[in-house]
């Protein structure tokens, strides 16, 4: 099978070329686990199509989780760590930390799509087996990520840093370009140092979640006790078609962490940010739900008391309280799915630790 990139990439040429994604999207499906050491020294273990942890040679206090693909239309991001890793194999930027890099859905990805079956982004923390479910390629990539992050961190000592970035573009645009969500952590603190790190990354707007999540940003924080973010950085656009320098910050910052730079950070400032918190769930009841908004309508937009935002069968959902926001609608989800999440802004006083 070909990859949309037109490229065959197999275990020789990538340890050549350093062409992760290439190799990925030409066994999209499954690869056999090998492993060799870059000319640098750097241990590269391929563990499966898509996934591959790299160990320097040095010792390191560091384990980063580097993700993108879980959505396979959500190319930026992709290229972006497509990139970052060709030129850590390829000896161009230094690695001082140990890095696990998921590319999330290589057969999605090929086909130029979100997901073949499964949102794969709703079946972490196990949702990938609850219930009555046809198996899916998804669900069984689900589970082999929680494996993967798990047997990352937990093939070294406990106590070390955890981070978990997983990296997507959204359907629309945003009235914030970038934001992250922030998984909810069960009282926990928000960190000061994730946040300075993130809006240097040139994220400044934060959806603080209050309830547990199918995310893999959530069984990144809740499962692995790692620092897990979903960052959206953008909107979807197709290969060959995103403008990079928007997403200049963000790859620069990842190469500081990752290369051991000093990272320079300006200091924790509350006034610096937006935070927002979800004020209800919408969730698709039935299949006449209609979103009564424009296509591009940006995520963040806030619209005035009593406004119709959706039908669903005899039903409307208004706007209940001065401030509400919408973020990530989509009508085109399975009956029971969330379809559009409202959010109105909160404050993190007290709730944040350095
Ligand atoms: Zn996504």
């Amino acid at each position: 099978m070909t990859s949309i990139l037109n490229r065959q990439v197999n275990a020789t040429d990538l340890v050549q070329s350093g062409d992760f994604l290439g190799f990925s999207l030409s066994f999209p499906e499954h690869h056999p686990a090998f492993d060799y050491v870059t000319e640098q020294g750097i241990r590269v273990e391929v563990w499966d199509s898509g996934i591959a942890c790299l160990t320097p040679a040095q010792s390191t206090t560091q384990d980063i989780v580097l993700s993108c693909g879980i959505h396979g239309n959500e190319t930026a991001p992709i290229e972006l760590v497509a990139k970052l890793v060709q030129d850590i194999l390829t000896g161009v930027l230094p690695l001082t930390c140990r890095l696990l890099v998921l590319i999330g859905n290589p057969p999605a990805i090929n086909a130029a799509k979100r997901e073949l079956v499964d949102n794969l982004n709703r079946l972490f923390s196990g949702h990938h087996s609850k219930g009555d479910f046809t198996p899916s390629w998804e669900r069984s990539r689900a589970a082999l990520l929680e494996q993967a992050v798990l047997r990352f961190y937990q093939s070294v000592e406990e106590g070390r840093h955890r981070a978990l970035y997983d990296l997507h573009t959204a359907i629309r645009g945003s009235v914030h370009e970038k934001f992250a969500v922030y998984p909810f952590l069960h009282g926990e603190p928000w960190s000061e140092a994730q946040l300075r790190f993130l809006a240097a990354c040139g994220v400044n707007t934060f959806l603080l979640m209050q309830t547990p999540a199918s995310t893999f940003s959530y069984f990144a924080a809740q499962t692995a006790k790692a620092h897990g973010f979903t960052l959206e950085l953008g909107k979807v656009r197709p290969f060959g078609q995103n403008d990079m320098s928007r997403f200049a910050e963000c790859d620069t910052m990842l190469r500081k962490l990752l290369s051991g730079v000093g990272l320079d950070l300006a200091p924790f400032a509350e006034i610096a940010f937006h935070f927002f918190v979800v004020s209800r769930s919408i969730n698709k009841q039935t299949e006449q739900f209609k979103l009564c908004f424009a296509n591009d309508i940006e995520n963040f937009t806030q619209f005035p008391l009593g406004t119709v935002l959706a039908e669903d069968g005899g039903a409307q959902i208004t706007v209940d309280e001065v401030g509400e926001a919408i973020i990530f609608p989509n009508a085109n989800v399975a009956l029971g799915q969330r379809a559009m999440l409202l959010v109105k802004p909160t404050d993190i006083r007290g709730q944040t630790a350095p």
